[in-house]
């Protein structure tokens, strides 16, 4: 059950509100965030309406919902827009385009990604600067002096920056430099982490975890949006299955369920969806033509020599002509819907 408050709420009607569920010992959690008031019902009890009908305050109340709450969308039909800097938001029935390498290399490389990304009016770039890889022995990240010379670049074309951040400690210090934290899919799960971001005000793209149901998804994107930040970007991102001639099933019916299920933005990542550099562009325009709001793409100046995912990474060249086909897709999308 979701009580949902009016965002004017006085002080007298909230308390008045709480006291109520707290004498009826409803066990409840307020969740104040960017656009909303609310108090959300726990371990599924739903209080009977007529305890509600002489308290003002009140904007809507909600029931009968599934057990993740805030980010369903049968509550809340209207689709969350993410404006994740001047020049790029996320929503619904749109379609934006996120591109950059796996992670941040070098100075040289952030000049020539930079180049590209503007000359291609792409306005969020990707890159990692805390890599979680699998062996230690792997590059771990160029770490926060990378993320600063990055924005110096990036900022001074108007490029945002969405980078991961792995632990806690580092919300702080990569603060002031992006535009999104990303939550990796070894994270997805890391309900500290989420919670932790929760409390901030900047958007965040959260992977899939890597043997996630969307259910598990979708109750991670609550634990960020129940601790107060609604601006939430699920990205599909593959998943493990048994099968193995490709990195991971890229699983595209996540999509159009996801839509059905929740008010939240959906890109994809076909990058480690398929994990095969010369397979990128046909999931890709999958994906736009599964409804995708986006697209997180990993793109390399010279995938042959990156220090990470470089055989799932696309060249320039590439990817331009896969920008080109992406928008065209798109059109095509937009044609069916009109
Ligand atoms: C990445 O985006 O480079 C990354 C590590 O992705 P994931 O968490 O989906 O594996
Ligand atoms: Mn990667």
């Amino acid at each position: 059950m979701i009580i949902e408050l009016q965002n004017n709420i006085s002080t007298q009607d909230k308390e008045a509100i709480l006291n109520k569920i707290e004498s009826l010992s409803y066990a409840f959690t307020e969740v104040i965030t960017q656009t909303g008031h609310y108090v959300v019902g726990k371990n599924g009890i739903e209080l009977d309406k007529a305890q509600f009908d002489t308290l003002g305050g009140i904007k809507h109340l909600h029931y009968g919902l599934s057990n993740y709450k805030l980010v369903s969308r049968q509550w809340k039909t209207q689709a969350t827009k993410i404006q994740l800097n001047n020049n790029s938001i996320i929503q619904d029935g749109g379609f934006s385009i996120i591109a950059g390498p796996c992670a941040i290399e070098s100075e040289d490389q952030i000049e020539t990604i930079i180049k590209h990304l503007a000359d291609n009016n792409i306005t969020m770039m990707r890159g990692g600067i805390f890599k979680p890889r699998t062996s230690p022995y792997s590059f771990q990240g160029l770490g926060l002096e990378g993320l600063k010379q990055l924005h110096n670049v990036a900022s001074s074309k108007g490029i945002g920056i969405i980078s991961e951040v792995m632990d806690i400690s580092q919300i702080e210090e990569m603060y002031d430099y992006v535009s999104a934290f990303q939550i990796g899919a070894r994270n997805s799960q890391n309900y500290n982490l989420l919670k932790a971001l929760g409390k901030t005000n900047k958007p965040i793209l959260l992977k899939r975890g890597i043997s996630s149901t969307l259910d598990e998804l979708l109750n991670s994107a609550e634990h960020i949006y129940s601790s107060g930040n609604e601006q939430i970007i699920l990205c599909e991102r593959g998943i493990r299955t048994y099968e193995n001639a490709y990195r991971n099933t890229f699983d595209l019916n996540a999509v159009p369920v996801l839509k059905e299920k929740t008010h939240l933005p959906i890109i994809v990542d076909p990058s480690h969806g398929i994990g095969i550099s010369r397979h990128i562009e046909s999931m890709a325009l999958a994906g736009v033509m599964a409804g995708a709001d986006g697209i997180l793409l990993e793109v390399h100046e010279n995938p042959a020599q990156a220090l990470s995912d470089g055989q799932q990474s696309i060249d320039f060249k590439t990817a331009e002509s896969l920008y080109r086909k992406l928008s065209a897709t798109y059109d095509l999308r937009s044609s069916f819907e009109a």
